[in-house]
């Protein structure tokens, strides 16, 4: 069922209650990339120039201690956002009670509010983790209308989605509206030939997603550690590669269901070391007993290329190799490469490493759609409901 937009709502004169994620990072106060508070612009922007009186709130960090909350307020994103939307925001530093009602009842068209990080609320029994019915409903007497702008969160019921959209009408805004479009649509109605690229440390982490994807793609590409357990089942010799001894059976499984759908390494890049500097060789089959492959080799990269010719949508999650280290990168930063230059493609990276990969590159604005929300989008991916966006109000 389609989800309503931000752009089905009446906004003009209502008190509209925005989900953000300023989840960002921050060092001794100091937010270090306001990259979430950007992306965060259009919706709000929208909601002003449409006449609506914003009301933004968001977590931000985990909240577990009374530390934990002067470390964690949302103070200094108010100011940020401040400076990127050129206006006024009235900060209230509470989650609750009589100054934030006051100042909700105050704002005028066109004005911004931010209340204090929803999470100070889990200090006192997690109510918003916990999705405490009480906090949601009274979060959502605060406005009129509810949009929801979080991925990262969309995988969690939690007050200041969930609870609040099972309170008052409901939509989605530009940001998760995107990620309905992209990843939603790739899961459950994509363009053919669809293939999916997974990479990343282990199987287990990702095993929904394999499943799910083996049985809507018509390729799905493994690289990165992951792909070492599937050696395994298939008898080759792995060395010292990461290895999930329980997992062996399960890839030998996949392969056989699988079939040719399944498209494995053909060569890799080895080394003595988990280490940058270990010299390194590339090497085809087997993986000498010790040396442990730390990336794809060249011929796996042609072979994806190839794979990936005509592709019409493609899903990648998951770094080829160990990219943080610039002798094992190339994997990830050739896969990168093919899939910015891959023509008429609607090309989707999942968030995490794959998208820092991406964005580290440089080549961000030749992606379809980049996920700004890692354990959502894997959950997505998966074909799981996110309750984050199935609570929002249908069209
Ligand atoms: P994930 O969070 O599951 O996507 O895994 C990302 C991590 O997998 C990155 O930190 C990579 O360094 C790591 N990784 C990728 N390939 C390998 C490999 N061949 N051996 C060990 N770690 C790897």
């Amino acid at each position: 069922m389609a989800k309503k937009s931000v752009k089905d709502l009446d906004l003009k004169g209502k008190k509209v209650l925005v989900r953000a994620d300023f989840n960002v990072p921050m060092k001794d106060g100091e937010i270090t990339n306001d990259n979430r508070i950007q992306a965060a612009l259009p919706t709000i922007e929208y909601i002003l120039n449409e006449g609506g009186k914003v009301i933004v709130f968001s977590h931000l960090g985990r909240i577990k201690t009374e530390e934990d909350k002067a470390k964690n307020t949302l103070r200094p994103v108010s100011e940020r956002l401040s400076e990127l939307l050129g206006k006024d925001v009235t900060f209230i530093p509470e989650t609750r009670g009589e100054a934030l009602e006051d100042a909700v009842d105050e704002l005028k068209n066109g004005e911004v509010l931010m209340f204090e990080n929803t999470r100070f609320e889990d200090l006192d029994g997690k109510k918003e983790s916990g999705n405490d019915p009480e906090l949601g409903k009274y979060w959502a007497s605060l406005g009129d209308v509810f949009v929801n702008d979080a991925f990262g969160t969309a995988h969690r019921a939690h007050a200041s989605n969930v609870g609040i959209a099972s309170n008052v009408e409901s939509a989605a805004g530009f940001l998760v509206q995107k990620e309905i479009d992209f990843i939603g649509g790739a899961v459950d109605n994509p363009e053919r030939p669809f293939v999916a690229i997974l990479g990343g440390a282990k199987v287990s982490d990702k095993i929904g997603v394999i499943e799910n994807l083996l049985e809507k793609a018509d390729k799905v590409l493994i690289g990165g550690g992951m792909a070492y357990t599937f050696f395994k089942a298939q008898g080759k010799e792995i060395g010292t590669s990461l290895l999930e001894e329980d997992k062996v059976d399960l890839a030998g499984s996949l392969l056989e269901k699988a079939g040719d759908k399944l498209v494995l390494p053909v060569d890799n890049v080895v080394a003595s070391e988990f280490d940058n500097d270990s010299p390194s060789e590339v090497v085809e089959g087997n993986i000498p007993a010790d040396k442990m492959g730390l990336d794809i080799g060249p011929k796996t990269i042609e072979l994806f290329k190839e794979e990936l010719k005509g592709a019409k949508t493609v899903v990648w999650n998951g770094p080829m190799g160990v990219f943080e280290m610039s002798n094992f990168a190339k994997g990830t930063e050739e896969l990168s490469r093919i899939l910015a230059e891959l023509e008429g493609a609607t090309t989707i990276v999942g968030g995490g490493d794959s998208a820092t990969a991406v964005q580290q590159l440089g080549f961000e604005d030749d992606f379809s759609h980049i996920s700004t929300g890692g354990g959502a989008s894997l959950e997505y991916l998966e074909g799981k409901e996110l309750p984050g966006i199935s609570s929002i109000s249908d069209k």
